[in-house]
C-alpha cells in the first residue's frame, strides 16, 4: 500500500523532535566559563565560579528540599540513588514496567534484580500488583512517573509505608509537576531528575538527586566523585556527616560539569512558564485527539498537576498492521509518533521484553496489552495552537486512512 498524499492534504513542516534552545543568559555564562577554562565543577582554592554548586542550591530551593546533588545524567542519578539508599548486589528492586531503558539499566548497574510491576490502562503503576510483587522481598521501589503520568501518590506512599518499601522517584518527565499540591520527587526518600535535551530542562546531558536525608546526600556526593572537595557543594549536609561515610564510599566519577550547570541555571527560572505553555498545547491536543474515533486519551485525575511535554494515546481497536500503516502515514505527513508496541526497540521506546539481561523472565500480560497500542508524541514548546490543530487533523485522517487501507475492501483496491 503506497502512502501517497494528495496535494490538498497538508503536512506538518517543522521538526517535532527539535530540542528547546538555551537562553542567552546561559550561552553567555557558558562562553565566559569556556574562555577561562573553568569547566570542572570544583576548584582547588577557587570560589565564586562554582556553577554546579549554585545550580544545586537553586534547585534545592526550587523543590523545597534540603539537599541536591548534580550528576551527569538522570540514569546515573538513579544508580547513585540506589547505592545511597543501601541497595546491595543481588537485592530485588521494584519498578513499574512502563518506563525507559535507563531505569532497569540503573538497577542492573547496581547489581540488583528488577522486579517488574504491572501498569494499568491509564499508564500508571498497579498498586495491587505492587503489593503482590513486594512479596519478592524487595525493599525499594524505583517509581517512574513515566512520560509525566503521576499515580495517586497519597495511596502509593501509604502502600510503601505499609510494606516497608523505600520509595525512589524517577522524575525525568515531571520536573515542575505536582501531585495534590506537592512536587514530585518529594514523596519518596530520593527524587531523581533529568536535564537531558528532551526533558523539561536542557543541558544536553545531566541529572540531579534531591533528598532531605543527610546520610543519603553525603553518600550521593561522595559516590558522584567529589575528590574530597565536598565542602564546595551548594546544597550539602554538615561536614561531620561526611566523616561517617568518606572512607567507605567509592568515587564513581559521575559529576555534572560546570558547562552543563551554566546552561541549565537560567532555565530553572523558566519552568513555571514552560509548564503553562506545554499544558495549553496539551489541552488542545487532548481534546482533539480524544474526539477521534479509534483513539483513546486516558482521563487524568484532577490532583495530577502534570507538565505535559509530550502526549500519549492508545489505539485500542487497531491491530499491529493497522498501527504500522497509521504511523507510516503520519510520518509521511511530518508527524513523527513513537510506538511502544513495536516488536523491535526503536529510539526511546523499548519494552521490558527487550531488556534481555533481566535474568528471570517476568510475565506482565496487562502491561503488554497497554503497550501494544501505546503511542507517544513530543510537544515542542514552540508549537502554535494552529499547528496543534493541524497535527490533530493529520492524526485523525491517518487513523481513518490506515483502517480503510488495511480492511479487506481497502486492500483489494
Ligand atoms: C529520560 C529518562 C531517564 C534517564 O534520563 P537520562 O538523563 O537520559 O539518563 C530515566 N527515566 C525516564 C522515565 C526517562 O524518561
Amino acid at each position: 500500500m503506497s502512502s501517497s498524499i494528495s496535494p490538498r492534504r497538508r503536512a506538518f513542516e517543522r521538526d517535532l523532535s527539535a530540542p528547546e534552545p538555551i537562553p542567552e543568559e546561559g550561552i553567555a555564562r557558558a562562553e565566559e566559563l569556556m574562555r577561562k577554562g573553568l569547566l570542572f565543577r570544583y576548584g582547588e582554592d577557587r570560589s565564586g565560579e562554582l556553577e554546579v554548586a549554585k545550580l544545586e542550591a537553586e534547585f534545592a530551593a526550587y523543590l523545597g528540599v534540603r539537599y541536591a546533588v548534580a550528576v551527569n545524567s538522570c540514569g546515573c542519578s538513579l544508580f547513585i540513588a540506589l547505592k545511597s539508599a543501601g541497595v546491595r548486589p543481588g537485592d530485588h528492586v521494584l519498578m513499574n514496567a512502563f518506563t525507559l531503558a535507563p531505569v532497569p539499566g540503573a538497577v542492573e548497574h547496581a547489581g540488583a534484580k528488577p522486579v517488574l510491576v504491572e501498569v494499568d490502562s491509564s499508564y500508571l503503576i498497579d498498586l495491587r500488583d505492587l503489593e503482590r510483587k513486594a512479596a519478592s522481598g524487595a525493599r525499594v521501589l524505583m517509581l517512574s512517573h513515566m512520560r509525566g503520568h503521576i499515580a495517586d501518590m497519597d495511596a502509593l506512599s501509604e502502600t510503601c509505608r505499609r510494606l516497608g518499601v523505600t520509595l525512589i522517584e524517577d522524575c525525568a518527565h515531571t520536573l515542575g509537576a505536582r501531585w495534590n499540591g506537592r512536587f514530585t520527587g518529594t514523596f519518596g526518600k530520593i527524587g531523581c531528575f533529568s536535564f537531558q535535551a528532551f526533558k523539561h530542562l536542557n543541558s544536553g546531558e545531566g541529572g540531579i538527586i534531591a533528598t532531605d536525608d543527610e546520610d543519603i546526600a553525603a553518600r550521593a556526593i561522595l559516590f558522584s566523585g567529589s575528590y574530597m572537595l565536598y565542602a564546595q557543594h551548594g546544597a550539602r549536609p554538615p561536614l561531620e556527616v561526611f566523616e561517617r561515610h568518606k572512607y567507605s564510599t567509592p568515587n564513581f566519577s559521575m559529576r555534572m560539569s560546570n558547562l552543563a550547570a551554566a546552561v541549565a541555571r537560567p532555565q530553572l527560572k523558566q519552568l513555571p512558564e514552560r509548564g503553562r505553555l506545554w499544558n495549553e498545547r496539551y489541552a488542545i491536543l487532548e481534546e482533539l485527539l480524544g474526539a477521534i474515533d479509534g483513539i483513546e486519551v486516558p482521563a487524568r485525575d484532577p490532583r495530577e498537576e502534570f507538565v505535559a511535554s509530550s502526549i500519549q494515546f492508545s489505539l485500542p481497536g487497531l491491530d499491529a498492521g493497522e498501527i504500522e500503516e497509521f504511523l507510516s502515514r503520519c510520518d509521511a505527513r511530518g508527524v513523527h509518533i513513537k510506538w511502544f508496541g513495536r516488536s523491535e526497540p526503536k529510539g526511546f521506546t523499548s519494552r521490558y521484553t527487550d531488556w534481555g539481561y533481566i535474568s528471570e523472565e517476568q510475565a506482565l500480560p496487562k502491561t503488554l496489552g497497554v503497550l501494544r497500542g501505546l503511542c507517544d508524541m513530543r510537544i515542542p514548546l514552540s508549537l502554535t495552537d494552529e499547528e496543534c490543530r493541524l497535527i490533530a487533523s493529520i492524526i485523525g485522517e491517518c487513523v481513518a486512512d490506515a483502517r480503510a487501507a488495511t480492511s479487506p475492501a481497502g486492500a483489494a483496491e
